[in-house]
């Protein structure tokens, strides 16, 4: 197809139907215009609704087997500019039929007239490989890492921080696969792969005290999951021997060894030479591999009146990574992978992830992030410098390049407790299969954190910031994204104490605390129980002593609304509110029945923790009686919620003047309160 010039010169200005030519350093844009919209602008000669809507019409065209009904005139179509990593893209989206297409172009294409038009056009690549297990994929990974080995060196930065290796790892260097112990005492591992997968609903083929022995003497090639074959087959294409599974390299019935070596997973992803990503796999029964068909051939439109040679590549748009092309993808992925909670840190501590997706492979290291469908480096960040990072909550899900721990030790304290804030809220969005995970699979990530933050891991928070770190509060994202009841009860079993945000179930939130705090009370003590020596990996028990004011409030529940509506913000009434502005946030559904429930009438405390420095708010914990501590001769208290009231703008009283005054003859003595 090819399509011929407008009579005049092309506009400077954007074309409003169409915002082309984009004015320069526009940055991401995203707009909404209709296919209508595009065949007026057409219709009055705008050259770039003309191949827009061709480009549409063509993918539409080939895609026609799957949707028959023709295009509608009226349908939405979301225009992104620029929302790519890269700085540079153009993507189309029609709504009705949740069509995404990637305009693109070849090197060839791009005249100094089409660079006017189309600056956020980014180069693509036509010829792709047919399937993510072909030799030309295979190619494309070999010079990734030949890359990445003699450039960046990502590999040996991170292989050679300290951590103990795997226990056990799978030898696939002969066709008889074996699972050996390996040779810690060395303190040295021949180069190993990892794989990073979802279980599924059902445990996948795993080592268990039982066959522990028939494993060491060989696995039959027929009993593995296809999954583990496919990654067999690409591992020892690459020319590695020795593999890492978790289901059949931790023994899987015994709870000790578990821990043992769960306690060790961040080093084992951090020290793998290289981590294979079974994205696009729900289970262990799917394939690793996946591919191209006819429907994903990109259609080309001549543009011969911006030079010899111009042209628009439209493709139906590929499944990429969360935050990877494209910045918008900040809630959920359709790739099954990125929605795991062990997932999150296996992706974070490796030095180097090759995902296989439901068409290509995607390439991220330290420095760079690619896939194939993009012919070269996308994001490079040079390592990374303080000055080039910004602490925007999205960039927590962008490359692994920009977001890496090696910036961790040149934060300021501010900077690292949001970064701490940050990980915590993108990891509770995710989903664990089994509750009691919560610290383990977080565990690696909060042993780095460590050396950066040089303070004591507590139930997920750190000695140094707890005043911070206790203001958390559930959060609903949304209703597609919150299963059912999901933040109405606890956990089943107890995995943390009440004051820790891993005591309750889904996505939590820290409050923005602006310039700082000013703390109301005193911690004189914060403890936690380990199961084992690892302080980082699963509970048994922990409290938290602090002496300060408590307010006394009852405690109603909102009845207008139906229990299905019911969002943690919505739960509480307490009296304290009256003529006050803020908000109340519930940890748990208090008003159903169990051992959990409070009568609604009950008299609970609020606990006095912080000021805001900036506007003055006060920040209290929500606490009820559970019981009395005989040695400490100290009520016992498990947290509720949280309160956060604000101060009215004309009061010129010091924040702690104020919110004293506000409460006289309502508030406790200093009073020393542990909670658990
Ligand atoms: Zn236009
Ligand atoms: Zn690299
Ligand atoms: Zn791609």
């Amino acid at each position: 197809m090819s399509l011929s010039g407008p009579k005049s010169a092309p506009e400077s200005r954007p074309c409003s139907l169409c915002h082309h030519p984009p004015r320069a350093n526009s940055g991401p844009t995203a707009a909404i215009t209709s296919l209508d919209a595009l065949s007026q602008g057409t219709a009055s000669g705008c050259l770039s609704c003309s191949v827009l809507s061709a480009g549409i019409q063509s993918v539409v065209a080939s895609s026609a087997s799957q949707d028959v009904q023709p295009l509608d005139s009226i349908e939405r179509l979301r225009m992104d500019i620029n929302m790519a990593a890269s700085g540079q893209s153009l993507s189309l989206t029609l709504f009705d039929r949740q069509l995404e297409i990637s305009v693109f172009a070849q090197p060839t294409h791009k005249t100094p007239e089409f660079d006017r038009l189309f600056p956020n056009v980014p180069i693509g690549v036509v010829d792709l490989p047919q399937s993510t297990c072909s030799d030309a994929s295979l190619e494309w990974v070999v010079e990734k890492l030949r890359q990445c080995d003699n450039n960046h060196t990502c590999h040996r930065r991170t292989s050679g921080s300290s951590g103990p290796l795997p226990r056990h790892i799978l030898d696939i260097g002969s066709s008889d696969i074996r699972l050996r112990e390996s040779d810690v005492e060395d303190g040295e591992i021949a180069k190993y792969a990892c794989l990073s997968h979802c279980w599924g609903a059902s445990r996948p083929l795993s080592t268990t005290t039982a066959n522990l022995d028939i494993h060491r003497h060989g696995i039959c090639w027929n009993v593995l999951p296809r999954l583990f074959q496919d990654t067999i087959t690409i591992v020892r294409r690459l020319g590695i021997t020795l593999l890492w599974i978790d289901s059949l390299c931790i023994i899987q019935d015994d709870k000790d060894d578990w821990r043992q070596e769960a306690a060790k997973m961040g080093s084992v992803y951090q020290k793998a030479y290289i981590v294979i990503s079974a994205s696009k796999a729900s289970s262990s029964e799917e394939s690793l591999f996946g591919g191209i068909n006819d429907q994903l051939e990109p259609s080309t439109i001549a543009l011969p009146s911006l030079g010899q040679g111009a042209a628009l590549c439209f493709r139906r748009s590929f499944t990429h990574s969360p935050g990877y092309m494209d910045h918008r993808l900040v809630k959920s992925s359709s790739l099954p992978t990125f929605n795991r909670g062990w997932i999150f840190q296996e992706r974070f501590l490796s030095s180097r992830v090759l995902h296989f997706g439901p068409q290509e492979l995607s390439w991220e290291c330290l420095r760079t992030s690619t896939c194939q469908c993009t012919p070269s480096t996308i994001v490079d960040t040079g390592g990374g410098t303080v000055g080039t990072y910004t602490l925007s909550a999205r960039r927590v899900l962008e490359p692994k390049a920009v977001f890496n721990h090696g910036h961790w030790r040149q934060l300021k304290e501010a900077q690292l407790i949001k970064v701490w804030h940050m990980l915590v809220e993108e990891y509770t969005k995710l989903h664990l299969t089994f509750e009691s995970d919560i610290f383990p699979a977080i565990s690696g990530i909060a042993k780095i954190f460590q050396r950066s933050a040089s303070s004591e891991y507590v139930a997920g928070m750190w000695t140094k910031s707890l005043p911070y770190d206790l203001a958390w509060h559930k959060e609903t994202l949304s209703d597609e994204l919150a299963t059912e009841n999901e933040w109405s009860r606890r956990p089943q079993v107890w995995r943390a104490p009440t004051w820790s945000w891993a005591a309750v179930l889904g996505p939590i939130k820290f409050l923005d605390m602006g310039t700082g705090l000013v703390t109301l009370c005193k911690i004189e003590d914060a403890k936690c129980f380990p199961y084992q020596t690892d302080r980082t990996g699963e509970l048994s028990g922990g409290n938290l002593s602090l002496r300060g004011h408590l307010i006394s409030t009852s405690i109603n529940y909102r009845s207008s609304l139906g229990q299905n509506l019911r969002k943690p913000f919505e739960l509480f009434e307490l009296d304290i509110m009256e003529r006050q502005v803020g908000s109340v946030w519930a940890d748990y559904d208090s008003s159903l029945p169990g051992t959990d429930h409070i009568p609604a009438g009950s008299v609970i405390q609020c606990f006095m923790l912080a000021t805001r420095i900036d506007s003055g708010s006060l920040i209290m914990l929500l606490l009820r009686k559970s019981g009395y501590d005989e040695e400490d001769g100290c009520v016992i208290w498990h947290r509720l919620g949280l309160v956060q009231l604000s101060k009215p703008p004309n009061v010129r009283l010091e924040a702690k003047d104020y919110w004293f005054t506000v409460f006289k003859g309502r508030m406790s003595d200093l009073t020393l309160v542990k909670i658990i």
